[in-house]
């Protein structure tokens, strides 16, 4: 699959139809999507690897995952709601490809999830809520992605760089790689004035320190 073909995949997917404020839920752009795990996939950090997708929402981070070749996706969603275009994903998607990864869906709230619940795993992948609603919920997300994985791709506010920077290094990890988009946010939640708004989003690659 080539990085178009990830993108045009990806933007077919249904998104957020009732987005819930208090969860912050809007969906990933599908060509900002593409490029992360675009460029997750050159640093071999998906194919034949386990993978959780944190607050996967409608699974379009999870689903570029298993496309590229993932072998175990594990899809963690606190909304129940949301679980089912999740599925309907998943279903549009295996009609069209072979797909022979492991697949788990957890309607769970990343809150609840222990060290070791799922076994060792690859790569947490996360576009979490940006702690808008919920205060610190994007730091919540992050402490939890490194408590599970030796490798985290997290997204944030630009603007929270800093205090990304700390919870990094208070953590035993290090930024391998970072990278800056203008993030279009489509209008989902009744408080987006805007079709479009643009907000400046950063995503970081993380890796635990000494890790192999
Ligand atoms: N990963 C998706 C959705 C991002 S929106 C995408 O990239 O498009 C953030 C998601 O996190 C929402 O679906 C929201 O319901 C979920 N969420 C918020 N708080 C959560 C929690 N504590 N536990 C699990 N999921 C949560």
């Amino acid at each position: 699959m080539s990085k178009k073909d990830l993108a045009v995949e990806l933007s077919r997917l249904a998104v957020f139809d009732d987005a819930k404020l208090y969860l912050e839920q809007y969906s990933t752009d599908s060509e900002v999507a593409a490029d992360i795990l675009w460029n997750a996939h050159m640093k071999d950090l998906i194919k034949d690897k386990t993978i959780i997708d944190l607050g996967a929402g409608t699974g379009i981070l999870g689903i570029g995952c298993l496309l590229l070749g993932a072998k175990r996706v594990i899809f963690v969603e606190k909304d129940k709601d949301c679980l089912d275009l999740l599925e309907q994903n998943l279903k549009v998607i295996s009609e069209n490809y072979e797909i022979s990864t492991d697949i788990l869906i957890e309607n769970m709230d990343i809150k609840d999830i222990t060290p070791d619940l799922f076994g060792e795993c690859d790569l947490v992948v996360q576009n979490p809520p940006f702690g808008t609603q919920e205060k610190n919920c994007d730091a919540l997300f992050l402490e939890k992605a490194m408590q599970i994985a030796p490798k985290v791709i997290t997204m944030h506010k630009t603007v929270t760089k800093d205090f990304i920077a700390i919870l990094v290094e208070n953590n035993g990890f290090k930024e391998s790689n970072y990278f800056y988009y203008k993030y279009p946010l489509k209008m989902t939640l009744p408080h987006h004035k805007k079709s479009i708004e643009h907000i400046k989003v950063s995503c970081w690659f993380l890796e635990r320190k000494h890790s192999n």
